[in-house]
């Protein structure tokens, strides 16, 4: 059973506006976006002295507190001071929690539009998944996120602070985080960038990059900026069709004819990066799931060292005819790869009682407000 919590006072979302840019920045900073040098700067220009800005990050980064009236380690004034020249990028609005323990975050951002981020626990791990951008240009047929096209960037302060408030609600720091919420991830890659930066900085949180996975559903030369940024993450490639036929159908807002050579760039990161690169695929019944998608699909990946997790649909609202594939077929395309060499994982549903499919619970609550 989902439980639900929403605060009072929460602001209906507005109409829908043209899509803007990140880099428009409200005139006072978000606390959470802050870098050290960004921080030092703007406590030194309140009159403080520069030492400070250490301890502030620290408790933002680290400790995940982003209201400076619950700063206790500073002196009340500074508290206050902060609290005046600077602003929360996002506010919590909704949290379900599933029965298999996946809790979705709702956020609102300055502007009204919503974003979602997910916490998925599983044995000892605590995995974040955030969102990059509000809405998304791939279109998957399958995601909710999609539905209304990209409508912006989300910017480093927006990216960093979904963490921050997981982080927070969990009381303790997640051990994964994984850039594959709603958006395309490296349709924002200077912004991303700027969150990977502040989660794996030693005088903050100090995450591993080898914890953190980036991915994509997008163009081989977005995959080679990621190689020269030498960030020290993982890629996953959102793939969901083994061939540019059913991929056209399937993703149709990824690049036309580049099945292949997605796959080429994945391999290209793993051989450059010595990180992981790994292939998802949602399985869909009657759309991707027969033997010979399965026979294109190992095709595509053997002999390049990319590990493929196979993910049965989610059910979404606004495709109720799309569904999983029986357990037993599920099985079977995951047999068939596995037998031609391919290293394959055949992962579970998760939070199947909390719209947890993709961009669901955002869709779920602008149509039910509009
Ligand atoms: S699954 Fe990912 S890439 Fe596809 S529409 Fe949703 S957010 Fe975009």
């Amino acid at each position: 059973m989902a439980a639900h919590e929403t605060p009072p006072g929460v602001p209906p979302e507005p109409a829908r506006t043209e899509p803007v840019s990140s880099d428009q920045q409200p005139p006072i900073p978000p606390l959470a976006g802050l870098d050290l040098e960004g921080l030092r700067d703007l406590l030194v220009g309140l009159g403080e002295p520069a030492y400070r800005a250490k301890q502030v990050f620290q408790v933002v980064q680290n400790h995940g507190v982003l209201d400076p009236h619950r700063m206790t380690a500073l002196p009340i004034a500074l508290r206050e001071r902060l609290a005046a020249a600077t602003s929360p990028a996002l506010s919590p609005i909704e949290i379900q929690t599933s029965s298999d323990g996946t809790t979705k975050f709702l956020f609102a951002l300055a502007d009204g539009k919503r974003v979602e981020t997910v916490l998925i626990p599983e044995g000892d791990r605590n995995t974040v998944c955030v969102s990059t951008q509000v809405g998304c240009p791939i279109r998957c047929v399958f995601c909710a996120s999609g539905v209304e096209g990209l409508i912006r960037n989300l910017s480093t302060a927006e990216i960093a602070e979904q963490m921050l408030h997981v982080r927070a609600h969990l009381g303790e720091r997640p051990t994964h985080i994984v850039a594959m919420g709603m958006g395309e991830p490296l349709l924002n890659l200077p912004a991303l960038t700027g969150a990977i930066r502040l989660w794996v900085e030693h005088d903050g949180l100090g995450f591993s990059p080898r914890r953190i996975t980036v991915s994509t559903a997008g163009t081989p030369s977005k995959v080679d900026q990621l190689i020269e940024l030498q960030l020290g993450v993982n890629l996953a490639i959102s793939l969901h069709a083994p061939n540019d036929e059913t991929r056209a159908r399937l993703v149709p807002g990824s690049p036309a004819g580049r099945t292949a050579g997605l796959i080429e760039a994945g391999a290209r990161f793993a051989r450059e990066t010595g990180r992981d690169a790994t292939v998802e695929y949602v399985l869909i019944a009657g759309e991707n799931d027969h033997p010979e998608h399965a026979e294109d699909l190992a095709r595509l990946v053997a002999g390049r060292h990319i590990h493929v997790n196979l993910i049965p649909l989610n059910p979404v609202s606004h495709q109720p005819e799309l569904r999983a594939p029986s357990s037993l077929a599920a099985q079977g395309f995951a047999r068939r790869l596995h037998e031609r060499g391919a290293t394959v994982t055949l992962r579970r549903q998760r939070g199947d009682d909390i719209a947890a499919a993709c961009g669901q619970l955002a869709l779920e609550r602008s149509v039910g407000e509009a």
